[in-house]
């Protein structure tokens, strides 16, 4: 069996190297203050301390060591606790730093002198925050795939096993293994479980710092930061794969291309970020009318593209005039000096279906859904035009070509819809 002096220089050296590693994590550029590390840090130095203490009083009978040891090693484990809720967006008040390690120093100044209690408060109440703390992280931590989580979790159980074990036996079997004896022998082994504990949970930590950096890295480089929409790299991948799909199950495929109109007045008139806020809501507004399998993107500043499978020409139009009516009737506010005010958007689109011609790929189609696009604004903007499907359309000129592409009619409107846009100003 290890000597508990060797256990407590190994916990010592643990707590002060993985402070020294987390401390040269916070200094790249990617960490902010928001992830707890600091906290996490905090409590690594805090439990250096508390066992250095507890060596001292190993060695002495300086009883008051003892007891801030004890109250130090609940700061410790409430600055966990803190650094996982910092972690998850959430906060830990103070009261949770103090009174736990008061509640512990008090116990602990009772339990003076007598191993066994000590054993029994350190094991129950530590074994208990390591319950606690296993549960928070498995609970704020639900639906995150991370490895991290999952060290996390299993260092925090392993924690809770290693106090619980030091008092369920001096609780149980007090005649059987004599209760100075038990906590002898298991106070040894708890405090090398606890070494394990510190390296599992830090390297936990460390992960899930690492898996959430890597989520955010993976979601930047796929989806436009604004609106939230595939980007148009990623856009133009997916576009390509539907297409061999949709040529493959011979079903058809539309796209349709999405201008907002006179959008450079917005910004002209309320500024840069009243622009990017309705940006914002009209993917809001057109999300709403789409189907799971669409896909909608930012194609460009004020341009979105939809692509919509097993989709022909008609239906394709439907759906497009059904964001073009949800846009001009939906509530668009800005921020106007203090006050909030609603403003029209409205929004044209050009639809355009997948020929047969096998050499046509996603630029080519998106060509033809822009041109319908253009004819929309031409014809007045706030509509929905179709590049007709016809083929031998190819060999006319780009203005013949125009001419040929087909307004959709706008359908009347119900009185509830007229209703909800009344009231907008312009
Ligand atoms: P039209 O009806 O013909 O489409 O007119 P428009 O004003 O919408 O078109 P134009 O191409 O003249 O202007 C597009 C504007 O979109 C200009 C640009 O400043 C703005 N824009 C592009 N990207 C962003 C963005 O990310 N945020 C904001 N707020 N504005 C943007
Ligand atoms: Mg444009
Ligand atoms: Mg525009």
């Amino acid at each position: 069996m290890f000597e508990v002096k060797t256990i407590l220089a190994m916990n010592i050296t643990a707590g002060v190297l993985l402070a020294v590693s987390l401390r040269a994590a916070i200094s790249t550029p990617l960490r902010e203050s928001r992830d707890g590390l600091w906290l996490w840090l905090a409590s690594l130095v805090a439990q250096a301390i508390a066992y250095s203490l507890l060596a001292v009083s190993e060695t002495s009978t300086w009883a008051l060591c003892y007891v801030l040891a004890h109250a130090l090693l609940a700061t410790f484990i409430s600055l966990q606790a803190a650094a996982l809720f910092q972690f998850f967006g959430k906060r830990l008040s103070t009261w949770w730093h103090l009174l736990p390690a008061l509640f512990i120093g008090v116990l602990f100044a009772l339990a003076t002198g007598s191993a066994a209690t000590s054993s029994i408060f350190a094991g129950v109440f530590f074994g208990t925050a390591y319950v606690v703390l296993a549960t928070v992280a498995a609970k704020l931590g639900s639906g995150m795939q991370s490895a991290g989580l999952r060290l996390l979790v299993l260092g925090f159980s392993l924690g809770a096993v290693a106090f619980l074990l030091r008092a369920i036996p001096v609780l149980v079997m007090p005649d059987l293994l004599g209760g100075e004896l038990a906590a002898e022998k298991l106070v040894p082994a708890g405090l090398f479980l606890s070494f394990m504990v510190i390296i599992l949970t830090s390297v936990g930590f460390l992960v899930l710092q690492k898996d959430r950096v890597e989520a955010e890295a993976t979601k930047l480089a796929v989806t436009d930061p604004l609106t939230g929409t595939f980007n148009r790299r990623t856009f133009l991948e997916l576009a390509e794969k539907e297409i061999s799909r949709a040529r493959r199950s011979k079903e058809p495929l539309s796209l349709v291309l999405f201008d907002l109109d006179h959008f450079k007045a917005v910004n002209d008139k309320y500024g840069h970020l009243a622009g990017d806020h309705v940006l914002k809501r009209f993917v809001e507004v057109a999300k709403m009318c789409l189907r799971q399998e669409d896909l909608l993107v930012r194609y460009g500043g004020e341009e979105f593209c939809l692509l919509l499978p097993q989709t022909n020409t008609n239906d394709a139009a439907t759906m497009a005039e059904r964001i073009r009516g949800a846009t001009e009737y939906s509530s668009f506010s800005i921020v106007d000096g203090k006050s909030t005010r609603p403003i029209n958007v409205t929004v044209s689109g050009g639809v355009a279906q997948l020929g047969d011609d096998p050499d046509e790929d996603i630029d080519a189609l998106i060509a033809r859904a822009d041109e319908a696009m253009y004819a929309a604004k031409e014809a007045g903007r706030n509509q929905i035009a179709v590049f007709p499907d016809d083929a031998d359309l190819s060999a006319l000129t780009r203005s013949q070509r125009l001419r040929a592409v087909r307004p959709v009619i706008k359908p009347p409107l119900s009185a509830s819809t007229r209703q909800s846009g009344a009231g907008k100003l312009g």
